[in-house]
């Protein structure tokens, strides 16, 4: 069984814009084309049995449909193996009804994306926010480390989650990006051995830019596959989640990477599978 951790669509109608805009501005490639359709067949080739999507959620109006969508796809899931996170915005008033409301219709995790929000993680109103979600029993999935779009400034960085982690110590933080993107020597020395999740997305090898647009190969390269072993090794293979980042990374070819780490039968079903399904409560 393999759970794909880390995973965006968006609406059909809206996909192909969201990817073109998306792709211009972090000089990205979209692998499908971004619609849950698109996933599904993904999976169907790549032999994923479940894909957690997660929305982000940019404008505080966005939230309650949004994560009214996500209810709804969830009760498909046992058709789709789409199984949708909520989210949160910082400058949602009414944070703590509308997580109370999410964790009672079954949501069992919220993803936050501090750069896309324009507030750095430790920012009080995202303490608040993740001690409110912890309460009630949701995972919390922070983008964490720089973002490919938004190089000025890291919204994201390995101190600020030492704060969430010294204040409030949510039993289940699930840092994207292995722990911190661009951040890996900071995340190797400082996070590693800490109570957090490191989910895998995006990060080992190197990223293919689109046609035509021309990227220098030191910003292509990510973390390597010496380094990222050492930190999955420091770290404990208990505490890693796969995820592809789809549409953004192709997620045959993001499970195939992993295997050739050579971690072992007992490891890779924990990173695959067993992690997954217990911090997100996944019965499939
Ligand atoms: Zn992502």
């Amino acid at each position: 069984m393999i759970i794909d951790s880390h995973t965006h669509t968006f609406p059909a109608s809206m996909a192909p814009q969201v990817i073109a805009n998306l792709q211009q501005k972090a000089s990205s490639v979209a692998y499908t084309e971004g619609t849950d359709a698109a996933l599904r067949q993904s999976m169907r080739v790549s032999g994923i049995d479940c894909s957690i999507l997660l929305p982000v959620m940019t404008h505080p109006k966005q939230v309650t449909k949004l994560n009214d969508i996500a209810i709804q796809k969830n009760e498909a899931f046992s058709d789709t193996g789409l199984f949708s996170l909520g989210g949160m915005h910082p400058d949602f008033e009414d944070y703590g009804k509308e997580l109370e409301r999410i964790a009672r219709h079954g949501i069992t995790g919220i993803k936050l994306h501090p750069a896309y929000q324009g507030t750095d993680l430790d920012d009080v109103r995202f303490l608040r926010i993740i001690e409110k979600a912890a309460q009630c029993h949701l995972a919390i999935v922070v983008h964490a480390g720089w973002d490919i779009g938004i190089m000025h400034r890291n919204f994201a960085c390995v101190a600020h989650i030492q704060t969430v982690l010294k204040e409030i110590s949510p039993p289940k933080l699930v840092l994207a990006h292995m722990g911190g993107w661009k951040d890996w020597d900071t995340v190797e020395k400082e996070l590693c051995g800490e109570n957090v999740y490191f989910d895998t997305s995006f990060s080992l090898g190197a990223y293919e830019p689109p046609k035509g647009v021309s990227v220098p190969p030191a910003q292509r390269r990510m973390l390597g596959k010496e380094q990222f072993c050492r930190i999955v090794g420091k770290h404990g293979f208990e505490k890693i989640l796969f995820g592809s980042d789809s549409p953004w990374s192709d997620q045959a070819n993001s499970i195939a990477q992993i295997k050739a780490c050579g971690f072992g039968e007992n490891a890779n079903e924990s990173i695959f599978h067993k992690n997954a399904q217990n911090v997100f409560h996944i019965n499939k």
